[in-house]
C-alpha cells in the first residue's frame, strides 16, 4: 500500500473514542469494551476499514476489531466510522507482531486477513501475516473452534500460505483460487483491495483454516 503521511493523524487518533488506546490493558477483558458477550471477530491489517464497516453493519450481534499498523491509513477508517451509528466496531493501531500482548486465550472467535502485504523476499517470509510464526501467535488466542479466513489475489503468497498451514499444525477447511466464480462466493463481502484487483481481472484466492 502506498503510504502518504497524513498531517495530524497521530494526534487525531490519540483522542478518538473509536480507537482503543493501550490495548494491552484490555487483554482478557475485551467483552467489557463492547458491554456484551457477543463473539469477537478481528481483521488484521484492515486498511481503511471498508470490509469491517460493512460486516459490522450487517451483523449487529457480532463485535468487530480492526487492527492497522499505520496512523495515516487508520485515520481514513476513523473518518468513515464517524459517519455511522455502529456500536460493535472499534480499532486498534498496532503492529500485529505484538498481537499476543493484546488478546488472551480463547478471546477471539474469528480472524480475517485480507490482501495482506506479500513481503516477496524469502528472508522476510516470517513477516507475512500467514507465516507459521503468525499462525502460532493466532493459535494462542483464537477460540478452539474458531476459523481464520484469508483472501488475496497474490497467488505466490496464497501458495506459501497453503504450505504454512500444516507446518503450524492448522487444518485446511476449504480453499479456492477463484472465489468470485466458486460455491463459496455467496455472501462474500468485498474489501477495498478485492474490489480494485478483481475489477482488473485478477482472480481472488480464499482459504478457511482451523486447528
Ligand atoms: N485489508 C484491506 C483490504 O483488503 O482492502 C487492506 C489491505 S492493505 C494491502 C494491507 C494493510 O495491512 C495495510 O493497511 C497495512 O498497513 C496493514 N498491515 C500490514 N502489516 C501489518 C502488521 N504487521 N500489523 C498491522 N497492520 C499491518
Amino acid at each position: 500500500m502506498r503510504l502518504r503521511n497524513v498531517k495530524g493523524s497521530r494526534e487525531k487518533i490519540a483522542e478518538n473514542d473509536f480507537v482503543i488506546h493501550n490495548p494491552e490493558k484490555m487483554k482478557g477483558k475485551w467483552k467489557e469494551v463492547f458491554g456484551n458477550d457477543n463473539p469477537i471477530h478481528i481483521e488484521v491489517g484492515m486498511g481503511k476499514g471498508r470490509f469491517l464497516m460493512e460486516l459490522s453493519n450487517q451483523n449487529p450481534d457480532i463485535n468487530y476489531l480492526g487492527i492497522e499498523k499505520y496512523s495515516s491509513v487508520l485515520i481514513r477508517a476513523i473518518e468513515k466510522r464517524q459517519e455511522t451509528e455502529l456500536s460493535n466496531l472499534f480499532f486498534i493501531r498496532m503492529d500485529a507482531e505484538d498481537i499476543n500482548e493484546v488478546f488472551a486465550e480463547g478471546e477471539i472467535d474469528r480472524i480475517y486477513l485480507n490482501f495482506s502485504d506479500p513481503w516477496p523476499k524469502d528472508r522476510h517470509a516470517k513477516r507475512r501475516l500467514t507465516s507459521h510464526q503468525f499462525l502460532e501467535r493466532y493459535d494462542k488466542f483464537l477460540k478452539k473452534d474458531g476459523v481464520l479466513i484469508f483472501k488475496t489475489d497474490n497467488k505466490a503468497l496464497f501458495d506459501f500460505s497453503l504450505e504454512e498451514v500444516p507446518v503450524a499444525g492448522w487444518k485446511l477447511e476449504n480453499h479456492t483460487y477463484d472465489l468470485h466464480h466458486s460455491e463459496y462466493n455467496e455472501g462474500n463481502v468485498m474489501t477495498e483491495y478485492e474490489e480494485k484487483f478483481s475489477s482488473m481481472g485478477n482472480p481472488i484466492c480464499r482459504m478457511v483454516i482451523s486447528r
